[in-house]
């Protein structure tokens, strides 16, 4: 899929070498990728700029792919600007004159307030001509603006922004304001960018080495490289630099798993049967482990710096959260030669009745408080099960095979009841054996199994991945899809009869990372209780907007448009009965390739994911995966399967 680096294209827009990359140059990029859909060419355009900064001003390079990302810093940091329509038209408004009702009309008309910022700032009359932003100005105030707090914190942020806007020329205002309400909407997503960078640096290196075109299976493995180092450090604050210094094809060595840098989990793939499991694996050694039910942690320790941090599936650091998990780590450490000087463990916290001495459910999990958690004060205790050891005494161990891994976490931790214990597994092979474990999986309040490849190359532990060497049972799911969707809500419908006062049904979608877009995929209305209904709509109706987003996708149909749209901001679990193409909602319409999208049948809500943020949802690759395994369950016949 790469196009060859001789296709990448010059810019036109160069600058001194050695001095600051100016922001027109960037938005004069980001106009040509938004200006095609195909990601070829975006990849060229993109890549064509990253050379061009690591030629004339490799130290903005880490800045410059910040902004192609739209972050300020790596996910753990948590910083993260996204800021309301209210402030941005206000600052708009102040600063080009125009009225506030001025500009909320233009952005009825348009729905972008990108472009109604860049056709009032270009419309207004200016006397001297403003002294030109540069990439490294605008990617510092943009992180000024998200540090801002305290007493006038809106009004210091208006300055902030109005200051950058009179200075804007051109498309500038346009990208500025995208980038300031977190959304650059140029169907640039993160993967594309690590693939531009690999071949930016592909390029750069063979050029200082004298070559004119690098070799094509160079920047294949470039490519490679940069997206395996980038799933075990995810921090481009580690990885740039390494480029610039060591060069991108000696990244996996300059560059490796850190602890205190969360790693992207591994995931697992669904399955709705004990047979589709034995299928899997066949003549190969594999291992059922408990599937606990709590919210995964991963548990980064530095002895030597005497640091301790606990992340979230989402690499947000939960420390704060989990102080109780923080202070007892000292009490599992292994003793003597066993004790070890720095790791990192893959696990999950679960709620746990100390009197009772078992597991709770999510549900009570989910009422332990987010912030400010004195360790004195937690009424919901829990209880840490760790399932894998991912790195032990400086030594990375995800290439060491799991029977090897589980070894080392058994000798050099210690279980401590109610507080830390091993994940519970079986190394069973049979139908029935594997049969009665998940019965008393269940039977011990947990979800199911997680079934592992325990020997070999493949039992490696993958970052990030999705992987088919983890394979999830879960009890309730061993009919109808398999398993449950994470979906983002974007709109709801009013309820009638006893909801009247609140919702009555919402809107769901998937998440499309190529595109960036949120795909409808089910209208829902079952599974809610009357509290959860009433909590819902409070939080809800705070992020109802006008229309909806330039990136969701739904029928333009006044029949089935909700009668209010959201900011997507919430992800919820939902289980369904099956999936069926439908004319109507658009998930994954453009994987599948049937002109018809995927939706739910009798969907129900099940809970809110509030360890996933909303780029994290069911993508429509999931939900076509989920389609197509159904459609072949059902006998192949994929076409007229379900049909709405
Ligand atoms: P996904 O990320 O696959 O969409 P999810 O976050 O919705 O999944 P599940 O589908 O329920 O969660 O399953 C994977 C999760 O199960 C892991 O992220 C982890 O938190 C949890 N888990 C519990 N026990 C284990 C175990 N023994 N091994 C691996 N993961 C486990």
């Amino acid at each position: 899929e790469l196009p060859l680096i001789s296709t990448i294209r010059k810019t036109e827009s160069s600058w001194p070498a050695g001095s600051p990359v100016p922001y027109s140059a960037l938005c004069a990029t980001f106009e040509k990728i938004e200006g095609t859909t195909k990601r070829l060419e975006i990849i060229s355009y993109c890549s064509a700029f990253l050379l061009e900064v690591l030629e004339l001003s490799p130290d903005s390079l880490l800045t410059i792919v910040y902004l192609f990302i739209n972050k300020l810093g790596p996910d753990f940091e948590g910083v993260e600007i996204g800021l309301g329509e209210a402030i941005l038209s206000k600052a708009i408004s102040e600063c080009t004159g125009r009225s506030l009702a001025q500009i909320k009309a233009d952005y009825r008309t348009t729905g972008d307030l990108g472009t109604v910022a860049r056709d009032s700032r270009n419309n207004q009359p200016t006397m001297f001509k403003p002294k030109p932003l540069t990439a490294e100005g605008v990617f510092k105030n943009l992180k000024a603006i998200a540090n801002v707090s305290g007493v006038q914190s809106q009004a210091k942020k208006v300055g902030i922004i109005n200051m950058m806007l009179a200075a804007c020329q051109g498309n500038e205002a346009k990208y500025l304001v995208r980038s300031l309400e977190g959304k650059l909407r140029i169907s640039l997503a993160e993967k594309t960018v690590l693939s531009a960078l690999a071949q930016a640096a592909v390029t750069f290196e063979s050029r200082k080495a004298g070559d004119k075109k690098p070799d094509p299976a160079k920047a294949v493995k470039a490519e490679e490289i940069l997206r395996a180092v980038y799933s075990e450090i995810p921090t481009y604050d580690l990885i740039i630099p390494a480029i610039i210094k060591d060069g991108i094809m000696n990244l996996r060595s300059s560059c490796q798993l850190t602890p205190c840098v969360p790693l992207k989990p591994m995931l697992a793939k669904p399955t709705k049967s004990i047979t589709e499991v034995l299928d899997r694996f066949s003549d190969q050694k594999f291992t059922c482990e408990y599937k606990y039910d709590g919210e995964r942690a991963q548990i980064h320790f530095i002895s030597e710096s005497n640091t301790s941090r606990v992340y979230s599936r989402n690499s947000e650091d939960m420390s704060a959260k989990y102080p109780d998990i923080v202070s007892a780590i000292p009490k599992f450490l292994g003793q003597g030669e066993h004790r070890p000087s720095s790791f990192v463990l893959d696990c999950e916290a679960v709620a746990w009745d100390r009197e009772e001495k078992r597991i709770l459910p999510f549900q009570v999990l989910s009422t332990r408080k987010r912030k400010d958690v004195q360790e004195g004060s937690i009424k919901v205790r829990v209880c840490v099960f760790a399932f894998d050891l991912l790195y032990l005494n400086g030594k990375s161990l995800l290439q060491t095979p799991l029977h090897e891994r589980r070894e080392l976490l058994h000798s050099h931790f210690r279980e401590v009841e109610g507080e830390f214990a091993y994940a519970r597994y079986e190394d069973g092979s049979s139908v029935d054996q594997i049969q009665e474990f998940l019965d008393q999986s269940v039977k011990d309040s947990c979800e199911g199994l997680m079934v592992k490849m325990l020997e070999g190359d493949e039992s490696g532990y993958e970052p990030s991945k999705r992987s088919r060497n983890w394979l999830k049972l879960k009890k309730d799911y061993l009919t109808g899809v398999g398993d449950s969707l994470d979906l983002v809500v974007i709109g709801a419908f009013y309820g009638k009869g006893k909801r009247t006062n609140w919702y009555g049904a919402y809107l769901l979608a998937c998440y499309n990372p190529d595109t960036q877009e949120y795909e409808t995929i089910c209208r829902i209305g079952t599974g809610f209780s009357e509290e959860v209904l009433e909590s819902l709509y409070q939080t809800l109706s705070k992020t109802v907007i006008d229309q909806p987003r330039s990136y969701y996708s739904y029928a333009q149909s006044n029949a089935t448009a909700p009668d209010v749209w959201f900011e997507p901001t919430m992800v919820w679990e939902v289980l369904a009965a099956d999936l069926s193409l439908s004319p109507v909602y658009k998930a994954a319409i453009s994987v599948l390739g049937r002109g018809k999208g995927v939706s739910l049948r009798f969907p129900r809500f099940i809970r809110i994911r509030d360890d996933k943020a909303v780029d994290d949802a069911t993508t429509s690759e999931q939900v076509s995966e989920f389609y197509l395994a159904q459609a072949s369950a059902s006998g192949g016949n994929q076409g007229g399967f379900n049909e709405e």
